[in-house]
């Protein structure tokens, strides 16, 4: 069996330096998954990892998703699926508009089978009737959920807690499906916490979500963990002057590029978290930079625009 995802990426962990991190007295540390691969990002490699080996071990030719026209999942699965020798299929939400946007552009330069639904049916993309419909019309392929999160995500999520080799107290993650935080939670080896920033506005749904990839895992987890609402700025994708100001702030004082919708609204928060005094003295964090970068080239209009208003 080719083995797929081989080696342990063993992404940087980089100490961050700011006012406001000195202020409260902690220490902060990026763990710079968006250098994990130049095109499976982040923690889409992360959770793609056992889907693939799943998708080899069944002997499935092609993996089959789901996605938005700016998914950072798509554009990973479209990706792996070229490097790894699988047919893909991206089942894309909403019409197909010409000329396709870079993230799609690439998908399909890269062989993925792009079928467009309307956002009404993109609904039921986790209907059991659904699915069978979509497998009478493209075969018997390996279907991975919207985000690639499914309990196969989480065990390649939670081998990255045990590349950090210094002790910590908490570890951020930003949560779009909650998948990578149900894998930081599963991975956790020792008392620390685990916050996650959630991108989507007045998801309550999430601590169920999180709470039942956790159900399904064989040992029973007792690592505490955290959901914070207050930094969705508006809602997924959303993102207005303060955010604009602080992703070109940050890149030019610490070289560190974030992405609207997910990292820069996390550490974002973990700053002023730092400014209110949410974080005890003496503590250290560590931040996981999800990567999900492809997506910055496209985004860069609007932040210029808020930022010259
Ligand atoms: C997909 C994505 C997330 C969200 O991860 P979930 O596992 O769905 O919560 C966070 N950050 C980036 C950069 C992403 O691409």
């Amino acid at each position: 069996m080719q083995y797929i995802f081989d080696q342990q990426p063993n992404t940087p962990l980089v100490q961050l330096e700011t006012p406001e991190i000195r202020q409260a007295g902690i220490r902060l540390f990026i763990k710079r998954d968006d250098q994990i691969h130049p095109l499976v990002s982040g923690n889409k490699w992360r959770k793609l990892k056992y889907n693939l080996q799943e998708a080899r071990k069944q002997n499935k030719k092609c993996i089959l998703s789901f996605g938005g026209a700016f998914s950072n999942h798509i554009y990973s699965l479209a990706a792996a699926g070229k490097i790894w020798n699988f047919e893909t299929i991206g089942i894309i939400r909403g019409e197909e508009t010409t000329p396709l946007n870079a993230t799609l552009a690439f998908a399909k330069d890269c062989g993925m089978q792009l079928h467009y639904i309307n956002r009404e049916s993109y609904r039921n993309k986790n209907d059991p009737e659904f699915l069978e419909n979509l497998k009478s019309q493209f075969g018997d392929c390996y279907f991975v959920p919207e985000g690639g999160t499914n309990s196969f995500s989480l065990p390649g999520v939670a081998e990255l807690v045990s590349e950090i080799d210094i002790p910590f107290d908490y570890i951020c993650t930003p949560v779009g499906t909650g998948g990578t935080m149900a894998g930081l939670i599963s991975g956790m080896q020792y008392n620390a916490t685990v916050l996650g920033f959630a991108s989507l506005k007045g998801e309550n749904y999430l601590e169920t979500e999180i709470q039942q990839l956790l159900k399904n895992l064989p040992d029973k987890i007792n690592t505490a963990w955290q959901l914070i609402h207050q930094y969705h700025f508006g809602g997924y994708a959303k993102i207005n002057r303060d955010l604009a100001l602080f992703i070109c702030n940050f890149e030019q004082k610490y070289q560190i590029p974030l992405d609207p919708v997910y990292t820069s609204k996390m550490l974002y928060g973990i700053l002023d978290m730092c400014c209110n005094g949410y974080f005890e003295k003496g503590k250290t964090i560590i931040a996981l930079h999800t990567g999900g970068l492809q997506g910055l080239a496209g985004m860069k209009n609007k932040i210029n625009k808020l930022i010259s208003t």
